[in-house]
């Protein structure tokens, strides 16, 4: 067990987390304009969004470059001056980073190296959808983006098919209307769904239906802005039914265990675990020939 104390004064600096808006500027918290002031450095994940966020609030602290195609060196760097006793004040675009958002390899980063890691709360997009959306607002799982290829996002739709946890995702305005058919052939056109579009903005709008009526809708309407998906949980399964058998067993036990119980080939019982699992059969080859 490591303890870190967040307000301890340290020789090293800190790693603040900071959350911004997601759309309406007047969501900026007090603490977040006052610790992105006083940082020595803001690590941005687009400078050019940073630097009019710190326009608007006065803020004149230096920004450095963090994104997905950087971290590794960018978050050297940042180590660096961590240790050389600078604050840096991490943030994303908008709403939380490391949330679907850069971040979270720099937070490992800075832990393994001993250093603070403080976090500076603001607007999350999918918490702001699920407590509007009237759906269980717990228990609740955020998955954020799906895989966009089709059959990697079905065979994960298969597997969320059965939570009973109110689910949470980000979606891209232009792969709604596909997103929604997969998750309608997956949960049924019944499961509830609210789609949560341009939170905290101008044009906000929460869409509450059924996956059939969220359908119906993209189909006639032009879609624009930013979408957060709240979709109802699994309340139908009967709870034996939600632990398999094989809930448990690696893919290589589970392919192991159907050739013993059943004598039959592996390709065969490759098939099978495949989609049991809502797996491609590659994959499971994999798992069973070469892991
Ligand atoms: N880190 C952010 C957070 O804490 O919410 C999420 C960043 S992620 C790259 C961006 C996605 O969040 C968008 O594609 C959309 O799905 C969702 N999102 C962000 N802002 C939103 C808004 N104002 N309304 C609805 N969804 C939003």
């Amino acid at each position: 067990m490591t303890s870190q104390k967040s307000a301890e004064e340290t020789e090293a600096g800190k790693l603040f987390i900071v959350g911004t808006p997601i759309g309406n500027l007047e969501d900026m918290t007090f603490r977040a304009v006052r610790i992105l002031q006083e940082a020595d450095f803001i690590a941005a994940e687009d400078t050019r969004n940073t630097i009019k966020l710190c326009n608007h609030f006065a803020i004149q602290t230096p920004l450095i470059s963090y994104h997905e195609h950087n971290t590794r060196d960018a978050g050297e760097k940042i180590i660096d001056y961590l240790q050389n006793g600078k604050d840096i004040a991490i943030v994303s675009d908008a709403g939380m980073p490391c949330i679907s958002d850069p971040g979270a390899d720099l937070v490992e980063l800075a832990i393994e190296h001993g250093l603070a890691v403080v976090p500076v709360p603001g607007p999350n997009a999918a918490v702001t959808a699920l407590v509007a959306s009237g759906i269980t607002p717990q228990p609740f799982l955020f998955w954020g983006f799906l895989p966009r290829q089709k059959k990697e996002q079905k065979a994960q739709l298969a597997k969320l098919q059965r939570y009973e946890e109110t689910l949470l995702f980000y979606e891209a305005p232009h792969r709604l209307k596909q997103t929604l058919r997969n998750l309608a052939e997956q949960f049924g056109d019944e499961r509830r769904i609210v789609m949560a579009r341009e939170l905290t903005k101008r044009f906000e709008e929460l869409l509450r239906g059924t996956l059939a009526e969220a359908i119906d809708w993209a189909d006639s309407n032009e879609i624009r802005g930013e979408f957060c998906l709240v979709l109802e949980g699994n309340h139908e399964a009967p709870k034996e039914q939600i632990e398999e058998w094989w809930t448990g067993l690696s893919i290589k036990e589970h392919v192991e265990r159907i050739i013993e119980q059943r004598d039959v080939r592996s390709k065969e019982a490759i098939k099978e675990v495949a989609e049991a699992r809502g797996l491609g059969k590659r994959e499971v080859y994999q798992a069973y020939h070469v892991d």
